[in-house]
């Protein structure tokens, strides 16, 4: 995009009418508090980079879900790599999880323990590491189903060595929406969809679980007036009790998503059931490679031994992070006794705090709904 079109989406002006229109429908529906939930660690980058909260009426909520792909990848899966690493396996990985915690060692401490990672920006980065060495490679695979496309083509690409192999903890987004919205206590009344996300899947791929559900979904892009109105539309989906799908992102996302991209996500992988950590155990929710790939499956070639690292004692505050709850939609970030004092972004707690897409840290960088009344 460049500037000029950029521009379209963030001017004052567009931003003040949505702004007023929002409080409108707010006031209309009259219930406190109204509570619109979005699931992508972009969105909420986007909301506290712009300080939209700030504008946003008393009564309404917009908070932020199971969307940041590092967060919920599942303590033992962390352990995994860690273990791989322990092992001797070269473990490639994004940089965004060396700092994430496993059961007692994050990527980084095994680093320090002389184990061997690396940090990549690709699959087919890792793939050209294991090309070049006799090592075994192991490609630490995270992310929700836009960035499993990434691994999924880079194994079709094919010439995939010998010593390369995957190690899945990529998850797919829509059956833990369904599994937040259900639980108990959940307040949520919409749900803001991830245009990334959807560009792939398409919006179409929402409606089952808005009839499901009886709750509206709309896919929303990530300019400050591309929020706003996707927060107006859904109020007013909210507001008037029609429980449908609206695509707010059309320039990214059709109702039928991408459909070689879909391709290529389904023949390498399929769905099975997953932990999210710290938030549930979840039908559908992990993407594991089919049995045809199971010759690049790190968990199938190696014996990975994880329950040797659990004698190490965990973090000594591990215990009261609440980011399972923050995803949940439960609490947010400022309701955690550690948070900016005894958990920040330089010495982080919990994996919310280590992501550039953890709610944690977006609100320690940006400020989650900072209280701008004394400066008028
Ligand atoms: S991968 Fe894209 S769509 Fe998914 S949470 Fe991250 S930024 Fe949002
Ligand atoms: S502030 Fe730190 S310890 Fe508290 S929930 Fe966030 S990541 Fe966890």
């Amino acid at each position: 995009m460049n500037d000029l079109q950029q521009l379209r989406f963030r001017d004052p002006a567009r931003a003040e009418a949505l702004g007023e229109a929002i409080h409108e429908v707010c006031s209309e529906i009259g219930r406190d508090p109204i509570t619109l939930m979005h699931v992508c660690g972009s969105h909420e980058q986007a909301i506290a980079r712009f300080g939209l909260r700030t504008g946003l009426p008393k009564n309404l909520d917009v908070i932020m879900g199971p969307g940041c792909p590092v967060c919920i990848t599942d303590l033992p899966e962390v352990d995994e790599g860690v273990a791989l690493a322990l092992q001797g396996v070269k473990v490639c990985t994004y940089g965004d999880m060396l700092r994430v915690p496993g059961t007692s060692l994050s990527l980084n401490d095994a680093m320090a323990r002389g184990g061997n990672v690396a940090v990549v920006y690709s699959p087919s980065q890792a793939i050209e590491i294991a090309r070049k060495t006799e090592e075994q490679v192991v490609f630490f695979a995270t992310g929700f189903e836009t960035t499993a496309v990434t691994t999924a083509a880079a194994l079709l690409a094919g010439d995939v060595p010998e010593n390369f192999s995957i190690l899945s903890a990529h998850k797919y987004i829509p059956p833990a929406m369904e599994i937040v919205a259900t639980m108990p206590g959940s307040r949520i009344e919409g749900f803001l969809a991830a245009g990334h996300a959807a560009a792939i899947t398409g919006s179409g791929l929402f409606e089952p679980l808005a009839r499901k559900h009886r709750m509206p979904i709309v896919v929303a892009g990530f300019e400050p007036l591309d929020i706003l109105a996707a927060v107006l539309e859904l109020l007013v989906l909210v507001r008037d009790g029609r429980n449908e799908v609206a695509n707010l992102y059309p320039r990214c996302v059709s109702a039928q998503g991408n459909l070689p991209a879909q391709k290529i996500l389904w023949q390498v992988f399929e769905l099975e059931q997953g932990w999210w950590r710290g938030i549930a155990d979840i039908p559908d929710g992990n993407l594991r490679l089919r049995d045809t790939y199971a010759h690049l499956d790190a968990r199938k070639r190696f014996d990975i031994d994880i329950k040797k690292l659990w004698s190490h004692a965990p973090h000594e505050l591990a215990a009261q992070c609440v980011c399972g709850d923050i995803m949940a939609g439960k609490c947010q970030p400022t309701d955690c006794g550690l948070y900016g004092t005894k958990c920040t972004p330089d010495a982080p707690v919990g994996a919310c705090m280590v992501s550039s897409e953890g709610a944690c840290r977006i609100w320690q960088q940006y400020g989650g709904r900072p209280d701008l009344s004394e400066v008028g």
